[in-house]
C-alpha cells in the first residue's frame, strides 16, 4: 500500500491570507503543488485541500482530510507579524507530529532558510490551539514558510523556483518520516499498485473522447480526483503506467493521471 499524505493549502479564494510583499494563498498553493509532485514521484499517493485559487476553509480541510485517512497531514501556511524565517507548529504530545516537524525543519534549512524553531501552541482547555492539529487524527504540524511582511524574509520566497524548493523540503522530509525511500523528483518507485512507469513513446499528445474525463492523482481507480478535463481537449502525455488491465498516462501538466482508453493519439 503506498504511503498517503494530506496537503492542507492555507486560505485561497475570498481569503487571501496574509498580504504585503507576497500574496501568502498563492505562494501556499505553489508550495503544495511542488510538494504534492515530488511525492508522488516516489510513489506517494496526496491529496490536497485545494489545487486552484478557492475558498478552502478550515472546517472542510479537517473534514476532508479525516475521510482521506492519510499517515500524516501537513498545512502549508506562511507567516506575517514581523519576524524572520521558517516555523513549524506540532502536537503538543510529541511523537511522529514532532518527528515530521524535525525533518521538514531539517530540509528547510539545507536550502537556506533559518529556522525560529519547532513550537506548540495550546488553548485555554489545554488542547492543541490550531484546529489542523487539534481536530486531525493523523499526525499534522502546520509550516511557516517565510514571513509576507518582512520583504527579507519574503524574497526568500518570491519566485515559483524558490516557492519550489520549499515544496520540495517538505516533501523530503515527509519521506524521511514515512521511511519512504528519496528518489528524488524522477524517482521511478512507483505505487506497489502500479506494474511500472514507462516513457517508451512518451511525450505525445492525445485527444479526449469521453464528454468528461477524471484526472486523479495517480495512476489507478482508486486515486482521488483531482480535476476534470472535457471532451476534444489535448494534452501531452510524459509517462505511461500500467495497473491491471488499464494504462494511464501522466499529464504534463502535473495534474495527474488519465485512463488512456478514453483517449486519441494526435
Ligand atoms: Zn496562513
Amino acid at each position: 500500500m503506498a504511503k498517503k499524505v494530506f496537503l492542507g493549502v492555507g486560505h485561497g479564494g475570498s481569503d487571501p491570507g496574509a498580504v504585503k510583499y507576497l500574496k501568502e494563498a498563492d505562494v501556499n498553493l505553489q508550495m503544495a503543488l511542488a510538494c504534492r509532485d515530488y511525492l508522488q514521484a516516489n510513489g506517494v499517493e496526496v491529496k490536497m485541500s485545494r489545487t486552484k485559487d478557492e475558498n478552502d476553509p478550515l472546517t472542510e480541510e479537517i473534514a476532508e482530510c479525516n475521510a482521506f485517512n492519510p499517515d500524516v497531514a501537513v498545512d502549508i501556511h506562511n507567516n506575517a507579524g514581523g519576524g524572520d524565517g521558517f516555523e513549524v507548529y506540532h502536537y503538543h504530545g510529541g511523537g511522529t507530529s514532532k518527528t515530521l516537524a524535525q525533518n521538514i525543519e531539517t530540509q528547510v534549512k539545507a536550502i537556506g532558510q533559518n529556522s525560529r524553531g519547532l513550537k506548540t501552541r495550546l488553548n485555554s482547555a489545554g488542547n492543541d490551539y490550531y484546529g489542523f492539529i487539534r481536530s486531525i487524527k493523523a499526525p499534522s504540524i502546520i509550516c511557516e514558510g517565510v514571513f509576507v511582511d518582512n520583504a527579507a524574509d519574503a524574497a526568500q520566497a518570491d519566485t515559483v523556483a524558490e516557492q519550489n524548493k520549499f515544496g520540495v523540503a517538505y516533501a523530503k522530509g515527509i519521506l524521511k518520516t514515512l521511511g519512504v525511500a528519496d528518489g528524488g523528483s524522477g524517482a521511478s518507485n512507483k505505487p506497489t499498485s502500479t506494474q511500472g512507469e514507462s516513457t517508451g513513446g512518451c511525450p505525445y499528445v492525445v485527444r479526449i473522447k469521453a464528454d468528461e474525463l477524471n484526472v486523479r492523482t495517480g495512476p489507478g481507480m482508486n486515486y482521488p480526483i483531482n480535476v476534470k478535463i472535457h471532451k476534444g481537449e489535448a494534452y501531452t502525455i510524459v509517462a505511461e503506467s500500467k495497473n491491471g488491465s488499464t494504462t494511464w498516462g501522466k499529464l504534463k501538466s502535473g495534474a495527474g493521471y488519465i485512463g488512456l482508453g478514453y483517449t486519441e493519439r494526435v
